[in-house]
């Protein structure tokens, strides 16, 4: 890095060096001493040799100096992948994680962290844009094409790299998220685009099967009807994740080239491709390769375009639910009371079974009554904060939602906000207070525990997937709790203490 600036600006380093030589030398003129010709000369010879010896070790000690301050100032590359040690993990803004990142690349470096500044040219290797160019052109990317998205963008994006690293884990309760979703401007926002884009939506209907009121909730959550698409250059995120953050490389790459195939095909400039951060795109924010496999032209122009049409960002959201397995006129789930001393252990996919059988369980629905309609589709028990929180009835088309994002909290934001578009009542039981979500620290020392107490969590990595919360329904189960398999805070707490038996 110090070479590279040296060639960019000799000066900067040899200038001071120099000066300091050229003074000593002329203050050497006017001290020569008395005596002989020849001895003046020898004399004067011998005192030139020495000063220009000081001269010589002083501007190499000034050069020293210079370049160990361009080292302080040009941290090395931030290594890929770089985990926050005890960094806040909760969302923050691009200001705020510019911090962060200057001091891990300082401590990674050693240096004391001080005025530090990430080199700001850090760009994509040859060998990557090499390697990119031979699987773009397998996927039929001219190289016209591929140039034109790198010309002048092969810079990395470090706020990326930080923000990737610094995501949040699960900083919102279900409960925190929903509230924040379903407001009451998102709903009056949400019903005037009801009216204003009526037609599409009717036809967007007609054609996919799929319900407005969750395209438009999708929408809302989305992008908030498109105020919020983002405008970041896709090219430029995406090569910066697959180069810098080697534990999902093959994924970024992937959706890097699905973003070139789509320029490609679509004939749309490179630069134009821009969205969030993560490479999400347009309205309803797909990633490339979903938009490449669904995106729909549904205004007819010849071009999926997803950032300025609302007809094909709408059309393609639906296009990708009816392909996820969306049961046209089923509900994506309903609010249900559950029977005293109910059994959790049915809130899991396999016990899903039709309204009727659930409804001689004793489910009964938080208002109205269960549909009669819908039978022949099975039915699941959600809980999404457990047994203290409000609990669904949910179709398939929940599953639908969770292709779009695997959270459960996505989809119930989701369904909760499409309900009130509709006219529908919000949810009624209140969400449990005061448990706050397991960070992933937390999670991990929970299934350390589990597997200690002889649970199999399918592995110990901070991840609680299926396995990891059947265990705790096993661990509940033995110790007579309600057997919600859900995470809380006390449950951890509870299971300490067991640890310690
Ligand atoms: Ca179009």
């Amino acid at each position: 890095m110090s070479e590279q600036r040296l060639r960019d600006n000799p000066t900067a380093a040899s200038g001071p060096g120099q000066m300091a030589v050229g003074k000593i030398a002329v203050s050497a003129d006017m001290a020569i001493p008395p005596g002989t010709p020849s001895e003046r000369r020898h004399t004067v010879s011998l005192w030139l040799y020495l000063i220009g010896a000081v001269a010589f070790l002083f501007g190499c000690y000034l050069l020293f100096l210079e370049d160990t301050a361009q080292t302080r100032l040009t941290l090395p590359s931030l290594s890929p992948r770089t985990e926050l040690p005890g960094a806040d993990t909760r969302p923050a803004a691009r200001a705020e994680v510019r911090a962060p990142v200057a001091q891990i690349a300082a401590a990674a470096s050693g240096i004391a962290v001080g005025a530090v500044a990430v080199d700001p040219r850090r760009t994509l290797t040859t060998e990557f844009l090499e390697g990119l160019w031979h699987d773009a052109e397998l996927a039929g990317v001219r190289r016209q094409t591929f140039d034109r998205a790198f010309q002048g963008n092969t810079n990395l994006d470090l706020d990326i790299v930080a923000l990737n690293a610094n995501q949040p884990e699960f900083d919102r309760t279900v409960g925190d998220y929903v509230g924040m979703i379903v407001t009451p401007e998102r709903i009056a926002v949400g019903r005037a685009r009801l009216e204003q884009h009526a037609g599409i939506l009717e036809a967007i209907e007609k054609r996919y099967g799929v319900d407005r009121h969750v395209l438009l909730a999708i929408w809302g959550i989305e992008t908030n009807f498109g105020l919020a698409k983002g405008d970041r250059s896709v090219i430029r995120s995406l090569a910066t994740l697959a180069s810098a953050e080697p534990r999902r490389a093959a994924f970024w790459r992937g959706e890097l080239v699905a973003a070139l195939m789509f320029a490609e095909q679509e004939k749309i400039a490179p630069e134009r491709l821009v969205g969030s951060w993560a490479g999400a795109m347009g309205h309803t924010q797909f990633m490339p390769s979903t938009l490449l496999k669904h995106g729909v032209d549904f205004d007819g122009d010849g071009v999926r375009d997803v950032w300025a049409s609302v007809p094909d960002a709408l059309a393609s959201a639906a296009h990708y639910l009816q392909a996820s397995g969306w049961m046209a006129g089923r509900a994506w789930g309903r609010e249900v009371v559950l029977p005293a001393d109910f059994d959790y252990l049915m809130a899991t996919p396999a016990a899903s079974r039709s309204l009727t059988a659930w409804r001689v369980l004793g489910v009964r629905p938080q208002t109205g009554v269960l549909p009669t309609i819908e039978e022949g589709t099975t039915w699941q028990l959600v809980v999404p904060s457990g047994a203290g929180g409000p609990a669904f009835l949910v179709s398939p088309n929940f599953d639908a939602l969770l292709s779009y994002n695997r959270a459960y909290s996505y989809a119930v934001a989701v369904g909760a906000l499409a309900d009130r578009l509709a006219g529908n009542p919000s949810i009624q039981a209140a969400w449990p207070k005061g448990e706050p979500p397991l960070s992933r620290d937390q999670r991990i020392e929970l299934q350390e525990i589990l597997v200690s107490l002889g649970f199999d969590t399918g592995g110990v990595d901070g991840v609680l997937g299926m396995k990891s919360r059947e265990a705790i329904r096993n661990f509940q189960k033995g110790k007579r709790l309600p057997a919600d398999g859900y995470p809380s805070s006390s449950l951890l707490t509870r299971i300490r203490s067991e640890r310690r038996l």
